[in-house]
């Protein structure tokens, strides 16, 4: 049996199917269980592949139908649906490794389930931190599991840091870039009319919809600093947001003598994911080195806050109460599916969002359940406010 075992959460999204390019040239490891809300053809090739104990679906129809043809094709995997076959595939003790690549609070509670039951985590749902991040760490720290950061910006603070998830003594600020997505530069009043098909047209990053509207709007760094904040056991004012339009630079960490450390590389998730996978090793990622010779310029500045108004609301969120950032997270998930649907602006993305942190209650979050009751309040919350433009 190989040593390492691995269940991987949203395997037919972006970071999944980077997630099993890179594992393809990874002998070391077993894929035990696939999983996908509703694209069976792109599962069933996965499964064709990589040969999984288990390949989880979305809802009991489309599993059915993923059985049907695995059973034409003489394969074993076992196909099961639903949340609670999401929790099961990550808890399972027979996995060691649990990639976890579901976008949204969707992906919250089997990502907390791998982190009850001491995997290795490879996290790349960062909304499951955000929401959750006070519980997360806690059951990290009770079960000895492991945290490894995919987010390439996460991925390159830890990097910096020497490997070591606490920012000691030394550290004066965390640097974390952003490219300011593909309306760094577009005249404000043009960004009235923009599509969903522009605000997903990110310049240097192939990316879900909804994470590439969330670096549209610069949301993806709000929470990126919330996650950060949990991941490295720092509070926010040690965190500056830095434009970097080239994303070469994934992060920087100062430290208090003046050395800032950087970790640079192509913008491709494939590196981060083979850094986590490899762990503490190293391992081929399959993507093309760096050439300095082409790289002419890096540039750096701060961003306008007037035009990504949720970098502020960001800040204030994450030194407010616990359930702030439970809604700040929900109402950005109700208002970008409304917006891919194009039934809200984008302007009106962070308008919203600023709407429900004004008059969310702010109940004390100590459990799971608290949580998720808190997610819910807050999108049907948010759906109100919709309802009410
Ligand atoms: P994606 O939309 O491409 O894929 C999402 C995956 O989750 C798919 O496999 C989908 O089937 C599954 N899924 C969606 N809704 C689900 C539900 N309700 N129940 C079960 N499964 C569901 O998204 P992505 O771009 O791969 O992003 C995944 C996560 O990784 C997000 O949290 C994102 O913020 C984070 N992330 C992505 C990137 C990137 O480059 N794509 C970089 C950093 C972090
Ligand atoms: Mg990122």
């Amino acid at each position: 049996m190989n040593n390492k075992r691995i269940t991987i959460l949203g395997s037919t999204g972006s970071i999944g199917q980077s997630t099993l390019k890179v594992l393809a040239t990874q002998p070391d490891y077993e894929v035990f269980a696939l999983t996908a809300n509703g694209n069976v053809d792109l599962l069933l090739a996965q499964c064709q592949q990589f040969k999984p104990e288990f390949a989880v679906l979305g809802a009991a129809a489309l599993a059915q139908d993923l059985a049907a043809k695995l059973q034409i094709l003489g394969l074993a995997t076992q196909v099961l649906s639903g949340p609670a076959a999401l929790v099961q595939v990550a808890a399972d003790p027979a996995v060691t490794h649990v990639m976890a690549a579901i976008v949204g609070g969707a992906g919250l509670a089997p990502s907390f389930a791998a982190a009850e039951s001491g995997k290795v985590i490879l996290l790349a749902n960062k909304e499951a931190l955000v929401m959750a991040g006070a519980i997360f760490m806690d059951a990290v720290a009770r079960s000895n599991a492991t945290l490894l950061p995919v987010d390439s910006e996460h991925n390159a603070i830890f990097q910096c840091l020497g490997q070591s998830s606490h920012v000691g003594k030394g550290v004066q600020r965390i640097l974390l870039t952003g490219s300011g997505g593909p309306f760094l530069d577009t005249p404000l009043a043009a960004l009235d009319h923009v599509t969903p098909d522009d605000a997903c047209r990110h310049p240097n990053w192939d990316m879900g919809r909804k994470i590439s509207v969330d670096s549209a709007t610069m949301m993806n760094k709000g929470l990126e600093l919330i996650e950060a904040c949990w991941l490295f056991d720092v509070p926010p004012e040690k965190i500056e947001f830095v434009i970097h339009p080239q994303s070469i630079v994934h992060s920087m960490v100062e430290f208090v003598d003046g050395s800032v450390v950087a970790q640079l590389g192509q913008p491709d998730m494939r590196t981060p994911i083979a850094h986590v996978l490899a762990f503490p090793e190293r391992a081929d990622a399959g993507v093309a080195p760096l050439d300095f010779n082409k790289l002419t310029a890096l540039e750096f500045r701060a961003p306008e806050l007037s035009r990504f108004p949720v970098l502020r609301m960001a800040r204030e969120v994450a030194s407010g109460a616990k359930s702030l950032a439970v809604t700040f997270n929900a109402a950005n998930e109700v208002a970008v599916e409304a917006f891919l649907a194009e039934q809200l602006s984008f302007l009106n993305i962070s308008v919203v969002i600023q709407a429900a942190l004004d008059t969310a209650e702010a109940p004390e979050l100590h459990s799971l359940d608290d949580v998720l009751a808190c997610d819910t309040l807050a999108r049907a919350l948010t759906r109100r406010i919709l309802s009410s433009l």
